[in-house]
């Protein structure tokens, strides 16, 4: 479904695309995948993008058939779209009924800001509200996009805010962290909020403490991601490798790296 430009981003410099392809037909040679670099489950990121990127509402039905292959090791992320269907609220709810566990909200791909309910967007309240009576989790892409096309200026975390008062018991992702520009909004908020969680994917395990240097203050609320297979992100086991060479405590290893996602996507 990717515009051109979109996808060209995508293959340059990589060296894997074609494995890539493989594993986007075939689940099953994903798993082994994950089996031989010792991961245990993956979160598999869709959203609706249809202008900037040309994702549309079909990514749903695509990640949900995809994920029967094993619905616990492979965590299904969907997206829905204000403008892309004519109900929100009924969307999540079919997405709910998928099998899909978690809801991926793409501000600078939507061109929509995540707050954008205060202003008057009801069909982006709509996702809130259904998502959180079902229970399920919304990540929020946080930090700059070089996307063609990308609308950075709705990527700023603090944007975000008001769903921590609105939406109390909305599990949220701030993905990214901010990177690398807005580290010390995300940083903030998850403090604040106690529905707030951020991974750390897209951000170079080499610089983390560079970008959280308070980082065990949140330690039960940070998520382990690679980003894999965006732009820039081509190992992902050397990225858990440096990972586990930080200085940081055993305990906060652990957390991140298993038991704050376990525990948000339980079996
Ligand atoms: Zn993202």
């Amino acid at each position: 479904m990717m515009k051109p430009d979109a996808l060209e981003l995508i293959i340059r410099g990589r060296t894997d695309f074609n494995e890539v392809e493989r594993y986007c037909e075939h689940p099953e040679d994903f798993l082994h995948y994950l089996d031989s670099i010792n991961v245990e489950r993956a979160g598999l990121i869709n959203y609706v993008a249809p202008e900037i990127i040309g994702f549309t509402p079909v990514v749903n039905d695509w990640i949900a058939n995809y994920c029967k292959a094993d619905p616990y090791r492979l965590i299904a992320f969907g997206g829905v779209h204000p403008g892309s269907v004519r109900d929100t609220g009924a969307e999540v709810d079919r997405l709910n009924k998928l099998g899909i566990r978690a809801i991926k909200i793409h501000p600078s791909h939507q061109a929509l800001s995540p707050n954008a309910y205060v202003s008057g967007n009801r069909e982006l309240a709509a996702i809130y509200d259904r998502a959180q009576s079902h229970g399920i989790p919304v990540m929020i892409h946080t930090g700059t996009s070089i996307f063609p096309g990308a609308r950075n200026i709705h990527a700023q975390p603090m944007l975000t805010d008001d769903i921590g008062v609105d939406f109390p018991d909305l599990p949220i992702i701030l993905a990214h962290g901010g990177r690398p520009i807005w580290m010390a909004e995300a940083f903030f908020l998850v403090r604040r909020h106690k529905n707030f969680h951020m991974d750390i994917s897209g951000i170079p395990p080499q610089k983390l403490l560079e970008y959280f240097p308070r980082i065990e203050d949140i330690a039960d609320k940070v998520l382990w991601g690679t980003d894999w297979p965006s732009p820039g992100v081509n190992q992902m086991p050397q990225n858990v490798a440096k990972f586990e060479s930080l200085p940081l405590t055993a305990a906060t290893k652990q957390k991140i790296l298993h038991d704050n996602a376990a525990a948000l996507f339980p079996r």
